[in-house]
């Protein structure tokens, strides 16, 4: 009999384009097959996330939750991984005795062999050590057959340089490694032979690509590329850092077709002071020139951003300008959080100064008003114009509905009539709501 495995990933959006590869690596590789029930798996991998303190009490209750099945059928295999595993070490370990393996960030290649060696020794492992750019190996990219979705995330680079006082990823993922381009291509090829028209290309400082070392192509460049790929219909590219956006990279946005008009680019806080504690090494002048250059080049451009509230010290006046900052940028979205202390990095250490916690909630739900005022007026826009749309598939809601998403990243639900559309189609739009649009597949050929 097969065995089978199966995956619970939290996070990002990196998680989840290892936590698929991984998939496909053991399914493909190794002839597992999934289960959607985690009890009855010989192989259950959580990949986990540790942004905030609740993603890491939500990966350990989930992880708890296996202990009763780990005891009836100690053959099968506990495994977790991920930047809540790369933080916890040996202390997860010790919580969760029923764990057999806690891999770190850089042993998701060596995965298989791993698990192989748990299955073979019935020991546990804990493989936690960081590689350097020069033995960094990022998940291999198998030529495939197997069945895509429209759109597909591609890793590019990993790990981050940045050091925000507030942030664990390069404590967790380790310093920026790039990709080498030629892997990268050749996963888009395979991708774009395979029926995906959309690639949107990964990294924790995705516009730094290229960065770490002499010899690599820069980001522009490999946006170049990755665009003249054929069958690539859309190229994204999430997260950008602000210090890293520059007019060549503005200049190619707006030049390459095949780019859309959609940029995530963190503002964090409005407040300069904030800013600088923060390390966000740029202040809110350098964000509105970027700005103010984007929307030069791309008037359409869709902006999108993150907000933290209630940052150790952060005043009334503080946030008061992270509201005005908001308020003047017009963001279409922003995912904003309160505060969350995270062990080993700086910010954490000044409890002193930690902003009670009603204070930052209170922030927190003003912001997110706003912004959804701003998301509503935004979408309304739409309202009566064709839009391009990629569609994926039947709509969760709505009977007979198809879902997409415009080359902005909005999702548009749509009637169809009796056909079964796919591909880009043009759909008109007859109702907006703050997060989706509502509309209906146009005939072929219609002039609007
Ligand atoms: S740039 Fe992003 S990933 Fe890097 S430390 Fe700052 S918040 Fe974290």
């Amino acid at each position: 009999m097969p065995l089978k495995i199966h995956i619970e990933t939290y996070g990002c959006a990196m998680n989840e384009y290892e936590s698929d590869r991984t998939r496909r690596l053991f399914q493909e590789q190794y002839g597992y097959e999934w289960s959607g029930v985690p009890e009855e798996a010989d192989l259950v991998l959580f990949n986990t996330c540790s942004v905030r303190d609740k993603a890491d009490q939500k990966a350990l209750s989930s992880i708890g939750r296996l202990r009763a099945a780990k005891i009836m059928r100690p053959g099968m295999v506990v495994a977790v991984g991920g930047c809540m595993a790369q933080s916890m070490g040996g202390e997860l370990q010790k919580r969760a005795p029923y764990v057999d393996l806690v891999f770190g960030t850089h042993q998701w290649s060596r995965l298989p062999e791993l698990v192989e060696q748990v299955r073979e020794k019935r020991e546990r492992l804990l493989e936690t050590d960081f590689y350097g750019w020069k033995s960094y190996r990022f998940l291999p990219y198998r030529e495939s057959t197997d069945s895509h979705p429209v759109s597909e995330f591609v890793t590019v680079q990993n790990g981050c340089d940045k050091f925000c006082t507030f942030c664990l990823v390069p404590f967790t993922r380790g310093r920026e490694v790039s990709r080498p381009p030629e892997e990268i291509l050749e996963e888009i090829r395979n991708l774009a032979r395979n029926g995906v028209k959309e690639v949107v290309l990964l990294g924790q400082n995705v516009n730094a690509y290229g960065r770490d070392r002499s010899g690599l192509i820069s980001f522009p460049e490999l946006l170049d590329r990755a665009g003249a790929v054929e069958g690539v219909a859309r190229l994204r590219f999430i997260t950008s850092h602000p210090a890293e956006m520059n007019p060549e990279l503005i200049d190619r946005m707006a030049d390459n077709e095949a780019i859309c008009e959609h940029l995530h680019l963190p503002l964090q806080s409005g407040s300069d002071r904030i800013l600088t504690r923060m390390n966000r090494q740029h202040t809110l002048e350098d964000y509105r020139g970027t700005v103010k250059f984007l929307r030069n080049r791309i008037p359409a451009l869709h902006l999108t951003t993150d907000i933290i509230v209630g940052s150790p010290s952060e005043t009334e006046d503080d946030f008061k300008a992270t509201l005005d900052a908001v308020g003047e940028f017009e963001f279409n979205d922003s995912f904003s959080f309160c505060f969350s202390p995270r062990p080993r990095t700086k910010a954490a250490e000044w409890k002193d100064e930690f902003v009670p916690p009603e204070t930052a909630l209170e922030r927190l739900f003003r912001i997110q008003e706003l912004q959804t005022e701003l998301a509503v007026r935004r979408a309304g826009s739409y309202l009566g114009s064709t839009v391009e749309v990629l569609v994926e598939g039947a709509a969760k809601r709505g009977e007979g509905l198809f879902t997409g998403r415009t080359r902005s990243n909005l999702t548009v639900n749509f009637s169809s009539g009796s056909r079964k559309p796919e591909g880009l189609v043009q759909v008109r739009i007859t109702e907006a709501m703050s997060h989706t649009l509502r509309g209906e597949h146009l005939e072929v050929g219609y002039v609007g």
